[in-house]
């Protein structure tokens, strides 16, 4: 793969030449591969020889990619599939999280940090997932309810529209849209889309999202702002720019030296900031700051408990998921919504359940009928797999008819 010669310029000289050479050698291995544990599901890691990710209690990297969509564990939410970087949310949450929190994940699709982020905050905590792209929020959508926590609420809004709302947050996590130099090895696409101009336009995007967002952000609150790239622009800069202009404490999070997180490289500026650069971390490349708002009007945020009903409030608020996973009316029949398989709040109980085997959940996922045992009743019955629920089939004796979400049915298997 050859680099934009403006990127390797600069980043070469950001870098230094031991990190720059670290991270040309890093192309000539494989990305490493790691998963999340989906703790509300299982305490149990399905995976042997993982090894833990130090900065994530429920992190594990894989000795080799395995066929994920030819899981039905994975389909069922029991693991999410999350770079190494992306964990160390999880490592921040827990030390600067104490109690539950009302939270925001305001650029959220296609989902990994929310769902971490819905694990690692305190129980009582509530996290309104939101998406601006239709077509990313509905991804999102579905890896939310997969993860099956009642506690996230996911919207498709812009930042903005937050901002015409009377809803405070105790914690925001802005993962910003960016020029994605930190993808470079996975995503070649990333490098043909990279270019000087994009980087100065997502430097001041990201400034737009920030200031549209930081009213509903309460006094004493936390914002988490991060970036998969590693120009300064982007990330240092805008940091610095948020506590200049807007009025933020920059914290510190103290870190494990052995996990070889780089700090500030911009000149003349050694704020606590943290950076994960292939081939220095086992990982791919993001960048995070952990900010607290100063002094200012919002004192108080909105109660977890109330924010389901503050926010049915706004009319304006595209509400995905209200986290109540509901039937399906169709005619005078309630049909079982997937989303009530999936979820942990219980409401799949009063269905009779069938377990499968791994070729009829195959068969199951990729929407084809099944034949279920003949002592099964007639009627919905919840299909599981390892006694993980995977959604729900009509049982009409000689056969059963396939209530999997058409959007989600995996095909080429
Ligand atoms: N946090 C996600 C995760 O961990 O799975 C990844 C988020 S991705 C880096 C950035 C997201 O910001 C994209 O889903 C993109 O659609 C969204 N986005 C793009 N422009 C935006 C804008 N102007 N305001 C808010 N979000 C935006």
């Amino acid at each position: 793969m050859t680099l934009p010669q403006e990127f390797t310029e600069y980043t070469s000289r950001l870098f230094g030449p031991e990190r720059w050479e670290r991270f040309l050698q890093s192309f000539l291995q494989p990305t490493p591969v790691s998963v999340r544990i989906n703790p509300w599901k299982t305490l149990e890691n399905p995976f042997p020889n993982a090894e833990p990710v130090p900065w994530c209690q429920q992190g594990f990297w894989l000795k080799d990619r395995p066929p994920f969509t030819a899981d039905p564990l994975f389909h069922a939410g029991v693991y999410y599939v999350q770079e190494a970087a992306s964990l160390f949310l999880d490592y921040v949450l827990r030390q600067v999280v104490t109690g539950p929190v009302s939270a925001l994940d305001l650029c959220a699709a296609p989902g990994g940090k929310s769902t971490l982020m819905r694990a690692a905050l305190p129980e009582g905590s509530m996290l309104v997932s939101n998406e601006i792209d239709r077509r990313r929020a509905n991804i999102l959508l579905e890896n939310i309810l997969k993860q099956g926590h009642p506690g996230v609420l996911v919207t498709h809004n812009a930042p903005k529209d937050f901002a015409k709302t009377n809803l405070i947050f105790d914690v925001i996590l802005t993962d910003a849209p960016c020029s994605g130099e930190g993808l470079f090895r996975r995503d070649p696409t990333a490098v043909n889309e990279w270019s000087p101009q994009n980087v100065r336009f997502c430097a001041e995007r990201q400034r737009g999202i920030l200031r549209d967002i930081w009213p509903c952000l309460k006094d004493g609150g936390l914002l988490i702002y991060s970036t998969c790239t590693f120009n300064t622009y982007e990330n240092e800069e805008n940091v610095r720019w948020l506590a200049e202009e807007l009025g933020a404490d920059i914290l510190s999070v103290p870190v494990v030296p052995d996990w070889q997180i780089t700090g500030s490289l911009l000149t003349n500026w050694q704020q606590p900031v943290y950076r994960f650069i292939p081939g220095t971390t086992r990982s791919e490349g993001l960048f995070m700051a952990v900010l607290r708002k100063q002094g200012g009007k919002n004192a108080f945020s909105t109660l977890p408990s109330s924010l389901r009903a503050q926010l049915k409030k706004y009319p304006f608020l595209h509400l995905l998921s209200d986290g109540i996973p509901q039937p399906e009316s169709k005619g005078r029949e309630q049909i079982p919504s997937v989303a009530q398989a999936l979820s942990l709040s219980a409401q799949e109980a009063d269905f009779p359940r069938v377990e499968l085997s791994l070729e009829e959940s195959l068969r199951y996922l990729r929407r084809e009928a099944l034949k279920l045992p003949n002592s099964t009743p007639h009627g919905f019955v919840l299909v599981t797999y390892q006694g993980h629920p995977l959604g729900f089939v009509k049982n009409l004796g000689n056969r059963a008819n396939n209530l999997y979400p058409k959007p989600w049915a995996i095909h080429n298997l």
